[in-house]
């Protein structure tokens, strides 16, 4: 945990007391919850996206124009995400969703991760890994049917390429993601907003659209972000694996 500990332990009792007092929770998740589970977020220095730039990587002109290349990195995230499981950030989310205290998490994340913790209302705003798409036909399989014997795998129906279900940038979000999510964002009273950078638009729109509808924006992360100070009520500085178990700990005390 970071220098604060007197101080965290105080903003995790009120962040408990803000989710038990609320009608209703939600959250916003982003990378920084699956770093714990061994996948790098944008901002690590390390691992996957320090070998490819995921402006480039991530972006859907690159895919269109050379989706071989696309297809080596799509290739290596999913072998990562099949080694991996959920952390204790996660299985505390599914907890408070149990405890009949979470109405949704929006995620940013593609990895499965908060379903595989046991949440059941997950809604993935950039898509998920979990499945394939044929851009031009229609056709869709789960990945986990592919055998990445050929690079880049095509459609069974008309041999385009096919590509994760997942929103590179320059893609638009989802409909159904979207209207729900700000749906959320406008009828909830508090928002978890968890290692998420919240550069990434619209998603990093969620928060503000809650506070412009009267909700306490709850943050947890690693470090400060574009919205810590202005649109965040408190900041709760440190791991999501360590941070949301406590307050699911304190929550507990708290309703018993
Ligand atoms: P990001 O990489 O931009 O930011 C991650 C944030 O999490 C940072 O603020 C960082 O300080 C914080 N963080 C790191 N470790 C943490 C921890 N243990 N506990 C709490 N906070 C921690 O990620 P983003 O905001 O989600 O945006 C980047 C885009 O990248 C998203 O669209 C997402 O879809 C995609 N992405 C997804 C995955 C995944 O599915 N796991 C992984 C990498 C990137
Ligand atoms: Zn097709």
């Amino acid at each position: 945990m970071n220098t604060a500990v007197d101080n965290g332990e105080t903003l995790i009792e009120r962040a408990a007391k803000d989710i038990v007092d609320s009608h209703k929770t939600i959250a916003l998740t982003g990378a920084g919850v699956s770093v714990e589970s061994g996948i790098p977020d944008f901002r690590s220095a390390e691992g996957l996206w320090s070998k490819y730039d995921p402006e480039e990587y991530a972006h859907i002109n690159s895919f269109q124009s050379n989706p071989e290349k696309i297809w080596h990195m799509i290739k290596e995230m999913m072998e990562l995400v099949l080694g991996v499981e959920p952390n204790p950030a996660h299985v505390a989310l599914a907890e408070l969703e149990q405890m009949g205290l979470l109405s949704s998490i929006i995620t940013q994340n593609v990895d499965g991760l908060h379903q595989r913790g046991g949440s059941k209302e997950v809604i993935e705003f950039h898509g998920s890994n979990q499945w394939l798409v044929c851009l031009q036909c229609g056709y869709r399989q789960e990945s986990a049917s592919l055998s990445f014997e050929a690079i880049p795998p095509r459609c069974p129906q008309c041999s385009s390429i096919l590509k994760p279900d997942v929103v590179f940038f320059g893609e638009p979000i989802p409909w159904e993601a979207q209207t729900r999510s700000f749906e959320e964002a406008r009828t909830c009273d508090v928002v978890l907003v968890v290692g998420t950078s919240a550069v990434v638009y619209p998603a990093a729109g969620i928060p503000t659209t809650a506070k412009q509808s009267g909700a306490k924006i709850v943050e947890i992360n690693m470090e400060p972000t574009p919205l810590t100070g202005f649109i965040s009520d408190y900041l709760i500085q440190g791991s999501a694996g360590t941070i949301l178990p406590r307050i699911v700990e304190e929550v507990k005390k708290q309703i018993s």
